[in-house]
This record gives C-alpha cells, structure tokens and sequence, in this order.
C-alpha cells in the first residue's frame, strides 16, 4: 500500500526501497505535528496528540535502552582495564620474586664455591703438615701429625675421601737399609773409603791396615751418615740444601726422597744434587748393592731381584758391594776393559799360531811332494824300462811260438783240446786251450762273469783303489781250467785257496730239476738275484 501511495518515493536516511518507505510514513506522516512543541499555546494541543506521547516515549525508552548499553560498556571497560592492571602488577611482582630467588641461589653457589676453595686450602695446609708413612714391613701406610704428636692409622678426616698426603714418607726396609759394615772388622760401620784398594773400612782398620808400604800414601774419603735419619749412610749431596741451610746437606736415598717431596709441585723449585755413590742401572733412584759379574751391570737389591727372576740370569753370580764410589765403578769398569782386551789378543796370538802350523804344515806337504816325485819317477823309469823289455820278450817268444802254432801236429790236436800249454799264451788261451774247440764259446762267455769275491760286499772291500778282477784274472791257472772243464759255469774250486761267495734269493732257490735245465742259475756267473742270504763254499 505505501509503495502505492508514495511509488516515486527512493531514499530516505540513507535507506533504500521499502525501508525508506516506511520510515518516511512513521516519521513523516504518523507523528507529523503542525506546531512548535516549544510554544505555550500549543500546549492543550500537544497533550492531545497521541503522536508525540509516543514519540516520548519512545525517546524515553531509547534513552533507557542506551543508558543501559552504555553502563554495560562501561562495566566492560573497566573490567578490561582492571584485568590489564592486575597482569601487568602480577608480572612486576613475579619479577621482584625471581630477581631475589636468583639472588639467593648464585648467593648458595658461592657459598659453596668458598666452601670448597676453602677445603682446598685446608687440605693443602694439612698435607704440609701431616706425614704419611708407609710401613716398609706390612706396607700399611699411617699418619702423623708433628705438631700434635698424633699418630693414627686412620686417615685425617680433613683429608676427606678423595685427597691425601700427595708424597708418602718413605721408610728403609729392614734388612736393606744402606748401612755398610767395615770390609776388615765387619764389626763397625764405615767411616772411610779408601779408593785405591776399592774398600770402606772403619777408621781405626782403615789405620792398621795402612801403615806400611805404598798403602801408606793411600788418600781415604770420608762417608757421611745421613743428616735427617742420622742412621743410613748418605748418598747423596744437595747443592741447593746446601746453599740454603749454610752446612753440608748429605742424605741417604730414602730421606733424599723424603726431603725433596715437594719438588715439582708448582712452588718448590727442582733442587741441585748429585750422587755420592755409584746409583743403581736399572731405576737410578737408589744405590748400587750389588754387581752382576755377567751382566757386569750394578743394582740395587730389589731391581737385582727383579731382573734376576727368570730365565738364564737365575744362574748369574752375584758380589755384594761395600760403599761402592763411581771413582770404584770406573776402576772395575778398566779392570772389565783390561780383560776383554787380554782376552782378545790371546784370541788373536791363538789365531797367528794356527796359521804358522797351517803354513808349516802346507810346505811340509809340498817338500814331501816333492820327495815323493823325484823317488816315484827314478823308480818308474827302470819299471817302464823293464816293462818294455818284458813286452819286448813276449812278443819275441810269440814269434818263436808262432812256428810251433803253424805246425801240422799242433793244428791237428788244439781244437780237441790236447795242444800243449806255449810259453806265449794267455790266460784265456791257455785255459781254453784245454778243451774241444766247441765248447769253448760257452765257457768262455761264463767265465768272462766271474768276480771277485770282494766285488760284491762292501765289508770286503779292504782297498777302495784296487779295482775288482773279473773274468779270466779271477782265480789261477788249475782252477780255471777245472772251471772250464765243468762247461764254465762250475767252480770246482781247491780246498782253502779260494772263497766263492753265492748269493741266492731262498724263495727263487731253483729245484734240482729247474738246476739240470737251467744251470745258470748256479755258480759264479749267475748272481744278479735277489741279495738275502748268504753261503759260503771253500
Ligand atoms: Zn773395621
Ligand atoms: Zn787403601
Ligand atoms: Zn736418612
Ligand atoms: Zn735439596
Ligand atoms: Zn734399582
Ligand atoms: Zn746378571
């Protein structure tokens, strides 16, 4: 209806269409009033109009509701504000509270920084005070207090559980202790060294002994005894105790060590010393007590024995030394040199005296050499001539043979065997000579196996030089022929003239049969068998 009414109607208060529209019919039409409210005489008329009652209202209403909203607001905002303040106070309070629970805690941590920089000090001052000792039998260590005169096998509490006196206070071991016995007497200590005769003695000794002869010039040495035990003998001397203490510091080994346990730390500067005695090769801490004449090496008594545990330096001698001075080392170090050098020029005389007899020896050889030649040489020649007159002869008796062989007679009988011997002959001809013609190839080819019997065993063979006979130089002249006669293979052999050795394997010892067939098998010409038993025919 009021788009009907009012179509050309658009904006109104910034709104648009229908919005617009009503607004302009409440506002512009409903309570439309035709007079001043401010004025008097439209007061009756005012009352009277029910538009601007509600309009009052409205207004009032309005008011109401924004009074409201704004307390609301209000409420809020201080709210927020009241919020922002309490946090803000919060976190300056919760600042003040940790700057004083920081305070109080680096407060707790020096305090235990003091705490501990002062149990430090304390400690330090009580490890300059207390003396730890070690018990050199029952290795125990215990403690003393100086100046208390307090002595507990306890550590100090002071010490707590982790430090302790950093350089215990060392004791000689009983029956190791440095204390010398006179070489003479070994009734009293030693007060002298005499390094000419390498010997400590004690004074009035030293004196007997050195009254007469060259022994009277002998210049002794003066030991001191340890200045801090006033026991052991000393060792040692210390330049810097001595420059400082304005006397003669000499100290045995183990209160050196004890005296000068601070070294080292940082505030005690290292001191000057030097040995009084020759020190010992293996730890150079404590004297040498004894010398090892294989080793030829000096040791204190514990180094010796753990050198001289296993091993071939069981078996080492070993010599106790008196107070044994480097001036004595060096003295028994020319004496070692001295020997070796002895030793190796008699080595070397022994060699010389070889090579003379080598030498003599040689031209002995070559003398004898010679001898030997000029005798072998003035025999051979008449042997060569004699020889050659002997070849000279023989072939002169061949010659002269030579016409009984041509003969009609000799022609007819030496192939059956009945020629007679010729001065000329061979061996071989002359034996088989012996027989008919027709069998001399057989025994010939057995005789020419035999050997002599010492061919064959090495137990036999007497001269090694000497060459074996074989053949037909194998036996004389009847025995040949009785071999010969007998086919060859059969030595008949004389009773006690020859020894004929047959060797046979028992298992291939052929039967009497197989012997008939095969008679090879038999005699001195069959004796490749097997070598295992051993007869012997005379
Ligand atoms: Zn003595
Ligand atoms: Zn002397
Ligand atoms: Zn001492
Ligand atoms: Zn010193
Ligand atoms: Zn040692
Ligand atoms: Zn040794």
């Amino acid at each position: 209806m009021n788009a009907e009414l009012f179509p050309k109607f658009k904006d109104y208060l910034g709104y648009r269409g229908k919005e617009a529209r009503v607004l302009d019919l409440v506002l512009n039409k409903f309570f439309k009033t035709h007079y001043d409210a401010n004025k008097k005489k439209n007061e009756k008329r005012r009352k009277r109009d029910s538009g601007v009652k509600f309009k009052k209202a409205l207004d009032d209403r309005t008011d109401r509701f924004i009074f409201l909203k704004a307390s609301m607001i209000q409420a809020q905002a201080r709210g927020y504000h009241c919020h922002l303040t309490f946090k803000r106070e919060k976190a300056e309070r919760d600042e003040v509270a940790r700057i004083k629970r920081d305070q109080m805690k680096s407060i707790h941590i020096q305090k235990l920084v003091r705490k501990f920089l002062a149990r430090l000090k304390v400690i330090k001052m009580a490890e300059r005070i207390y003396v730890k000792y070690v018990d050199p039998s029952t290795e125990e260590p215990y403690w003393s207090n100086p100046r208390t005169k307090v002595v507990s096998w306890a550590k100090p509490k002071i010490f707590g559980k982790f430090s302790d006196v950093s350089h215990p206070t060392l004791l000689p071991h009983k029956g190791t202790e440095f204390v010398i016995m006179c070489v003479n007497c070994n009734m009293e200590i030693v007060d002298l060294v005499c390094q000419s005769c390498d010997d400590a003695y004690c004074s009035s000794c030293f004196n007997s002994l050195h009254t007469k002869g060259t022994r009277k010039n002998h210049k002794p040495l003066n030991i001191n005894v340890c200045m801090e035990c006033d026991y052991q003998l000393a060792t040692k001397t210390c330049e810097t105790c001595t420059a400082q203490q304005h006397k003669a510091c000499n100290y045995c080994d183990v209160c050196h060590k004890n005296v000068h346990r601070f070294e080292g730390d940082g505030k005690t500067k290292k001191h000057n010393w030097s040995w009084k005695v020759q020190p010992c090769v293996e730890c150079k801490d404590f004297a040498a007590r004894w010398r090892c004449e294989e080793c030829q090496d000096v040791y204190c008594t514990a180094c010796f024995s753990k050198v001289h545990k296993r091993g071939s330096r069981v078996n080492h001698k070993c010599e106790p030394l008196s107070y044994y001075t480097p001036t004595i080392h060096d003295h028994y170090e020319r004496e070692i040199r001295e020997k070796f050098r002895r030793a190796r020029k008699a080595g070397d005389e022994h060699e010389m005296a070889m090579e003379r007899q080598r030498k003599e020896f040689q031209s002995a050889r070559l003398v004898q050499r010679r001898f030997r030649g000029f005798r072998a040489r003035k025999f051979g020649r008449a042997f060569l001539k004699e020889e050659r007159k002997k070849v000279r002869d023989k072939w002169k008796q061949r010659k002269k043979d030579n016409l009984v062989r041509v003969t009609k007679k000799y022609q007819a009988l030496e192939p059956l065997g009945l020629a007679k011997r010729l001065d000329s002959d061979s061996m071989e001809e002359a034996v088989l000579k012996r027989i008919p013609i027709l069998l001399r190839r057989r025994a010939k080819f057995w005789i020419k196996k035999n050997l002599q019997d010492n061919y064959w065993f090495e137990e036999n063979i007497k001269d090694k030089k000497k060459i074996p006979k074989r053949g037909f130089d194998v036996g004389k002249y009847e025995e040949l022929v009785e071999q010969v006669r007998a086919g060859g293979w059969e030595n008949g052999g004389s009773e006690g003239t020859t020894v004929v050795c047959i060797v046979l394997s028992l298992k291939s010892l052929p039967t009497a049969r197989s012997l008939r067939s095969r008679p090879s098998m038999v005699g001195l010409g069959c004796l490749e068998s097997t070598v295992s038993s051993r007869a012997k025919w005379t």
